[in-house]
């Protein structure tokens, strides 16, 4: 699979991507990180690549031109239009569904924003997906695309050695994870949960499912909505529900103050 970033700060996408599992997989051969540097493109004699927005108001645009034909150089070189993700805090918002979709590309390029953002015309040319990473506002493009390069790059065969552990994941089913825990079996008075050294595999999948449930609906209960569901994993819901009465609380003002509720 090969990522196309056109970028104007390809240094800090490099940095980002060609480390750990993602830059083993680059080294590897399984990805491939073509980053292209919007500034090369600039007809400007001092390779400006913004100007002042039309009517009026704060900061630059990024110009039609040096964009489209970063994009431009993308296409031609494979031979045909890929689909092209622009990074946006007005796009979708980016899911763990949609890495997996977009795992099966074997092309995939995005274009990081700056300043103000892109002329809307060149979107309106060469994009075919619009994402944002979630509601808040970043400075550039370039993390969100690190970001999603990096969750698509996990669903890609081979880019993750124990290829388990990308479908017992969070959000994998709907659900997140259920907790995990390492030696030592005991750690400052808390013990490890006795079922997970039993041996007994059985019990330790139905523990860890129902620790996904309970999390879930603890910390997320929205997903529940869509989650694939056993009747045993409902029953669990429903005999559970009434007892978290107070609210999820895992982002708190202060945390000092905060008292998570306490799953047994
Ligand atoms: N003026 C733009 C608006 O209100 O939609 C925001 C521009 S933002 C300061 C600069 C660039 O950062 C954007 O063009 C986009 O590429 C990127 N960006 C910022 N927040 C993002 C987010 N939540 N998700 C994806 N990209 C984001």
């Amino acid at each position: 699979m090969r990522f196309h970033i056109l970028t104007l700060f390809p240094d800090m996408v490099r940095q980002g991507l060609e480390t750990s599992i993602i830059g083993n997989a680059i080294q590897n051969g399984i990805l491939e990180l073509n980053l292209i540097n919007i500034r090369d493109f600039s007809q400007d004699r001092h390779k400006k690549v913004d100007d002042y927005p039309y009517g009026g108001g704060a900061g630059m645009v990024m110009q039609a031109q040096p964009v489209y034909d970063a994009w431009r150089s993308v296409a031609d070189s494979i031979g045909c239009r890929p689909r092209c993700i622009y990074l946006t805090p007005q796009g979708s918002l980016f899911t763990q569904p949609m890495a997996k979709a977009l795992a099966a590309e074997d092309d995939l390029i995005f274009l990081c924003g700056h300043y103000e953002g892109v002329d809307e015309r060149v979107l309106e040319e060469i994009v075919t997906d619009q994402v944002s990473i979630g509601d808040y506002v970043l400075t550039g493009g370039e993390l969100p695309a690190m970001v999603m390069a990096d969750a698509i790059a996990r669903m890609v065969p081979g880019v993750l050695t124990n290829e388990e552990s990308g479908s017992t994941e969070s959000l994998e089913g709907g659900l997140l994870e259920y907790p995990q825990y390492s030696r030592p079996a005991e750690w400052m008075g808390k013990k490890v949960p006795p079922v997970l050294l039993s041996g007994d595999h059985q019990k330790v999948e139905s523990w860890r499912r129902e620790q996904s449930v309970l999390r879930t609906l603890r910390q997320r209960p929205e997903l529940l909505e869509e989650a694939e569901l056993s009747l045993d994993d409902v029953k669990l819901i429903l005999k559970l529900s009434d007892k978290l009465s107070h609210p999820s609380c895992i982002f708190s003002e202060n945390p000092c103050n905060s008292s998570l509720p306490v799953l047994k």
